[in-house]
């Protein structure tokens, strides 16, 4: 029973009118000042003493003081408990860097937008005559019109946090529902099938696979991109307060801008999602078996070219969806092991290249002298790899299977092509042809 239940979460917007957005605009503010208030305390004493608080020490110590502050009165506790352990993870996530760097506080730029209610304190509510659903919680006088549809109608809601991006206000709500339920929610029909593949992500060909398909990353921000450096300097042209403190109001054109700045970000950061969800979706629903590299860009991403493209490609965000959306269908999904040469090992006699630099595109083996593309050969020992854990799985494709992929790449709109990358070498035509590949059942 317990394991045929998930946890999804569901971001809908929410319409509050203006009586409910000052409601809300003031929880706001009370969870970003209990927050600021314990982490001062916090500052305070490690700069004092050198002594490291936990958060049950920050809350005893908050509710001491509570009652000096006349608008905390009322707070829910649930949202209370939620930024102590928010917190908890804050000093966890920083605890090598706390005697050097202190602790940021949360601004209204800078994630102090949100608040945590649980499942006693919120309810989605249904009216016969109403079209849509409604959120309601203690405090407020009439309940929130929500306008997206509810994707999961017979789902329990266990938690909502209620967050403020740009003058629009959404709703995470958390749902617990049957398995069944999730995969009848699913605009596709999830089919068995035996198909395997292993994934090499890179910055030249985004996604390589073992079966010979390859995807590339839609690009379309350069454009948006443009604009928003276009926007970013015009708005550092505009008068405003540099330093905290200062009460230079700011001007009407700074206020303009730096909301047409937020638009931006906000539409580039959906486009994005956009893609990485439309590739995950389409990588899980075809195939039984994924694997992937447990691949780390920190050291690519010093390069500043790198950066941005990087933003662009999001590999972990990638993984991080294809993990979950797997288990949910209930598809091997595995992440190889860190240290497993993927790229440095050669496929046809498992000799590993240790001299093998970024910049090589093809690899060639010193020990059998076999050339082949650098993803290609990454993706299909990923697979190769897979295969030794699972035991089970191919990774060949019929010509009708591949017809059924690229329709459904046309579908989702994924810019792709069916062949390893391997335009400008002499490969043996076993590896080129998706249809004939290497057998890795030995
Ligand atoms: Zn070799």
């Amino acid at each position: 029973m317990v394991d045929n239940c998930i946890f999804l979460s569901q971001k809908v917007r929410i319409m509050p009118n203006a009586s409910q957005r000052k409601i809300i605009d003031d929880l706001i503010a009370r969870a970003r000042f209990i927050h600021n208030f314990a982490i001062q305390r916090f500052n305070d004493v490690i700069e004092k003493t050198g002594e490291i608080l936990n958060s049950d020490n920050l809350r005893n110590y908050y509710l001491t003081h509570r009652n000096e502050y006349e608008f905390l009165k009322g707070t829910f506790s649930t949202l209370e408990n939620q930024v102590f352990k928010d917190i908890q993870k804050k000093i966890k996530i920083n605890i090598y860097t706390l005697k050097k760097k202190k602790l940021n506080f949360k601004s209204i730029n800078n994630g102090g937008q949100s608040f945590y209610l649980s499942l006693k304190e919120f309810d989605i509510k249904e009216f016969p005559y109403k079209k849509h659903h409604y959120l309601q919680f203690d405090t407020l006088p009439s309940p929130i019109k929500i306008q997206n549809k509810m994707r999961f109608p017979t789902g329990i809601p266990l938690s909502v946090v209620i967050k403020k991006e740009y003058d629009k206000y959404y709703a995470g709500i958390t749902f617990k529902l049957k398995r069944e339920d999730y995969i009848n929610s699913l605009t596709y029909k999830v089919e068995d099938t035996n198909k395997a593949i292993g994934i090499d992500l890179g910055a030249k060909q985004y996604i390589t696979t073992s079966c010979g398909l390859n995807i590339e990353c839609d690009r379309p921000l350069s454009k948006l991109l443009k604009r928003e450096a276009f926007l970013n300097r015009s708005l550092n042209r505009k008068v405003h307060p540099l330093c905290k403190g200062d009460t230079t109001p700011k001007s009407k054109n700074y206020i303009k801008y730096s909301k047409k700045l937020g638009k931006l970000h906000k539409k580039i950061h959906n486009i994005r999602q956009d893609n990485l969800n439309k590739i995950s979706t389409f990588l899980v629903k075809n195939f039984g078996a994924i694997c992937m590299e447990d691949l780390e860009l920190q050291d690519l991403v010093k390069k500043r070219s790198f950066a941005k493209l990087s933003q662009d490609l999001s590999f972990s965000e990638l993984r991080h969806k294809i993990q979950y959306k797997g288990n949910f269908l209930g598809r091997t999904v595995i992440i190889a092991d860190r240290f497993f040469p993927s790229s440095k090992r050669c496929i046809k006699c498992g000799h590993i290249n240790n001299e093998l630099k970024i910049t090589d595109r093809i690899y060639r083996c010193e020990k059998c002298g076999f050339e082949i593309d650098r993803d290609f050969n990454a993706a299909c020992n990923l697979f190769k790899y897979m295969k030794n854990i699972t035991g089970w799985g191919t990774s060949k494709l019929t010509v009708d299977e591949i017809n059924k992929l690229k329709a459904d790449c046309e579908k989702y709109k994924i810019i792709h092509n069916f062949q390893p990358s391997v335009s400008n070498i002499k490969i043996p035509k076993t590896i080129s042809e998706p249809s004939v590949q290497l057998d890795f059942t030995a």
